[in-house]
């Protein structure tokens, strides 16, 4: 039931660690990360249980500069490794990790995704399948297979998209489900609350229903789905961790 990410720091995974630490009072069944070194090298691990559980499955070699991070409280699907997020296209191209509930996720599934083989029972993987999906049939970038697969979508979701092959961004969209971005210099984070990145910033930036962001590590560009760009200052979060 938390969602962190971070573009921009060589400790990525520990920050994303630390920070799904601090939304373990939420409760949750299952966590995962995916970090990216945005030099050919990444890592996915995840499984059902404690961040614990997690961090005894990760080796040295999982860095990164950048990386996204879940703890899952699950909707759709038995807790499992397999359906703890987060969730990978088929091609292995795109990385998404979501709080909320898809509504019509079966209907879309049937509709698109006859010839894609899934491997969890999650809302959540028929999102990310339909990235791929859109992103391959009609030739779209990452950002534009995102926008598509959101315009199709009922229900709530706080997604934070990795696309493997521009891995200098950070996707990410909400509806009804709460997301942060958080500020920092020369990184930026995201969060679904502000407690999990106050050691990382202090300056966050309230995202709105029907938004989606691209974030590098100097740039957050906000726009709604349907294209209308967005300026929004952020707040200063006025607490000691
Ligand atoms: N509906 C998704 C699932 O069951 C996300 C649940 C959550 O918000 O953690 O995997």
């Amino acid at each position: 039931c938390g969602i962190v990410g971070i573009i921009g720091k060589d400790n990525s995974r520990d920050v994303l660690l630390n920070g799904l630490k601090k939304l373990e009072y939420r409760g949750y069944d299952s966590a995962g990360i995916y970090v990216n070194d945005q030099n050919g090298h990444d890592s996915l691990v995840k499984t059902q249980g404690r961040i614990a559980d997690l961090e005894a499955k990760l080796t040295p070699a999982v860095q990164g500069e950048m990386g996204i991070g879940h703890t899952r409280w699950a909707t759709h699907g038995e807790p499992s490794d397999i359906n703890a997020h987060p969730h990978v296209s088929a091609d292995g191209r795109f990385y998404l990790v979501h709080n909320g509930v898809i509504n019509n996720y079966a209907q879309l599934r049937d509709q698109y995704l006859q010839g894609v083989q899934l491997v969890s029972q999650t809302d959540t993987e028929v999102v990310v399948q339909l990235i791929a999906y859109f992103a391959k049939t009609d030739q779209l970038s990452g950002r534009e297979a995102f926008r598509k697969t959101l315009t199709l979508l009922d229900g709530s979701y706080a997604f934070l998209l990795v696309d493997r092959t521009e891995p200098d961004k950070l996707f990410v969209a909400k509806n009804k489900s709460p997301l942060l971005v958080g500020v920092g210099d020369g990184f930026n984070v995201v969060c679904s609350d502000a407690m999990a990145m106050l050691d990382q910033t202090k300056d966050f930036i309230e995202l709105h229903d029907g938004e989606m962001v691209t974030i590098t590590q100097d740039k957050i560009n906000i726009e709604t789905i349907a294209g209308k760009a967005v300026q929004r200052a952020p707040y200063h979060v006025d607490m000691s961790v």
